[in-house]
C-alpha cells in the first residue's frame, strides 16, 4: 500500500492478505456491512435472492452461512435461514406461508408468544387462527378448514409438556395440503429425526440447545423443499432479518459440544424428575420421559432423548404462596424464563391463564430448567426448599 496515502486512510486500506496456510479448528468470523464486487458486471450480476454469492451482510457472511449449513445438518435438513430470535424464526414462517383470508392452526399448548402473534398481530392482516389439541388427532382433523395453510406442531407442549402422535400429526396435515411446520426447541435435532417424521419445516430457538451459554438470541427455520425454502428467504429478506457475526460465533463454538450438554442437561432432569415424583405435596411431574406423563408412549416410540426440562404440578392443598416461597427459597435455581444454558431455572405459571379446556391441568405448577450443575447439590437444594415451603 502507498506511503502517500494519509495514516489514517492506511487504517482503512491496509495491506491484510488472509491467512495463507494457516490451519485451524474455529471457523474464521467475517463482518460486514459492504460487501464488495470485483467489478461493476459482478455486482450486477449477483442477487441475494439466490444466495450463490455474497451481496451484502445483512444478506449472510461466510461466517452466517457456515452457521445455517450447520444447523440445517443438525436437523436433517437441506437449507436454513437464521432469525434474530426464535420468535422471530416463527414470524418469519408466518409471514411467508400466509397471506389476508388463509388461516393457521396452533397446538393449545404451543409456546406462548407463537399464539399471541397469531391473536394480536397476524389477525390484523386479515389471518384468522383455531386451536388443536395435540393428543387428539381427531381435534386437528377436525379444526382444518379449506383456507388452513399452515399447522404449527410442537413437541413437547410448552410448560405442561405433552408429547403428541407427531407422526400422526403430520400425516393429517399432509393429507390436507397444508405446511406441517414444527417448533423443534426441545429436540433441537437430537431428540429425534424431525424430517424422517414427515415435517415439512423445522423451526428452533437456537437461544436454547445451540446456543448453550444463555448469551446469545437467535432463531433458525430448517426444511429440505426448495421451495419453500425460496419462499421463506424471501421473507427473511424483506423484513431486514440479520444476524450479528459476533453472535453466530458463539453459536458455531457451542455446537461442537452440543451433544455431550444435551445428554447432560438429559440425565440430570431425569434423576430430578424421578425424584419429585416421590415427594409429599407433588401431585404429578410432567416429563416426557417419565411413564404416566402425557405422552409417554410417543416420546418412546419417537424419541432417543428429552432435553433438560420438567414441570412439578402441586396437589391442590399446596397454596400459591407455599409454591412462591419454595421457588423464592432454591439457591441453585435463578427465577427466570428461557433454557438450555448452564444455570437451572425455575418459573412458576399459572395454568388458569394459560390454558382452556376440560382436559387440561389444574393447581400450581413450576416448570424446572436443569442446568449442567452437580446433580447432588440440586437435589439437597430442592430438597431444602421444600422443606422450608410445605414443611
Ligand atoms: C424460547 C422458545 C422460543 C422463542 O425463542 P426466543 O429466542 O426466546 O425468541 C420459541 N419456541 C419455544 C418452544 C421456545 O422455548
Amino acid at each position: 500500500m502507498t506511503t502517500s496515502l494519509d495514516p489514517i486512510t492506511r487504517q482503512i486500506h491496509h495491506p491484510y492478505e488472509p491467512p495463507n496456510g494457516f490451519s485451524a479448528f474455529p471457523p474464521a468470523v467475517h463482518k460486514a456491512s459492504t460487501v464488495m464486487f470485483a467489478d461493476v458486471a459482478a455486482l450486477r450480476q449477483r442477487s441475494w435472492k439466490s444466495r450463490a454469492g455474497y451481496t451484502y451482510g445483512l444478506h449472510g457472511t461466510p461466517t452466517t452461512f457456515t452457521l445455517e449449513q450447520r444447523l440445517a445438518d443438525l436437523e436433517g435438513g437441506a437449507h436454513c435461514v437464521l432469525a434474530p430470535s426464535g420468535l422471530a424464526a416463527i414470524t418469519n414462517v408466518n409471514l411467508a406461508l400466509l397471506r389476508a383470508g388463509d388461516h393457521l392452526l396452533l397446538p393449545h399448548n404451543v409456546y406462548g408468544p407463537s399464539r399471541e402473534q397469531a391473536a394480536s398481530l397476524l389477525s390484523r392482516w386479515g389471518i384468522t387462527h383455531g386451536l388443536y389439541d395435540p393428543m387428539e388427532p381427531a381435534s386437528l382433523q377436525a379444526a382444518l378448514t379449506p383456507a388452513t395453510r399452515l399447522v404449527w406442531l410442537e413437541a413437547p407442549g410448552s410448560v405442561t409438556m405433552e408429547f403428541p402422535d407427531l407422526a400422526a400429526l403430520v400425516e393429517i396435515v399432509r393429507r390436507h395440503g397444508a405446511v406441517a411446520a414444527l417448533d423443534n426447541t426441545w429436540g433441537a435435532g437430537l431428540a429425534f429425526r424431525p424430517f424422517d417424521l414427515g415435517v415439512d419445516i423445522s423451526m428452533q430457538a437456537v437461544t436454547k440447545y445451540p446456543s448453550g451459554g444463555a448469551d446469545v438470541l437467535m432463531g433458525s427455520v430448517v426444511t429440505r423443499d426448495e421451495d419453500l425454502f425460496h419462499r421463506l428467504l424471501h421473507v427473511h429478506g424483506m423484513l431486514g432479518m440479520g444476524v450479528a457475526a459476533n453472535d453466530a460465533e458463539l453459536v458455531l463454538r457451542a455446537l461442537p459440544t452440543i451433544g455431550v450438554r444435551y445428554a447432560a442437561h438429559d440425565l440430570t432432569a431425569r434423576a430430578l424428575a424421578g425424584w419429585f415424583a416421590e415427594q409429599r405435596g407433588v401431585r404429578q411431574v410432567l416429563h416426557p420421559a417419565l411413564p404416566g406423563s402425557p405422552g409417554h408412549a410417543h416420546w418412546a416410540r419417537h424419541c432417543r432423548a428429552a432435553a433438560g426440562l420438567f414441570s412439578v404440578l402441586f396437589e391442590e392443598s399446596v397454596a400459591q404462596p407455599q409454591v412462591d416461597a419454595f421457588v423464592n427459597a432454591m439457591r441453585l435455581f435463578g427465577i427466570g424464563y428461557s433454557w438450555g444454558g448452564p444455570m437451572s431455572l425455575a418459573v412458576p405459571y399459572d395454568l388458569d391463564a394459560m390454558r382452556s379446556g376440560a382436559a387440561r391441568p389444574t393447581g400450581h405448577l413450576v416448570r424446572f430448567s436443569i442446568g449442567l450443575e452437580a446433580v447432588e447439590d440440586l437435589r439437597a437444594d430442592l430438597q431444602a426448599a421444600m422443606t422450608q415451603a410445605l414443611g
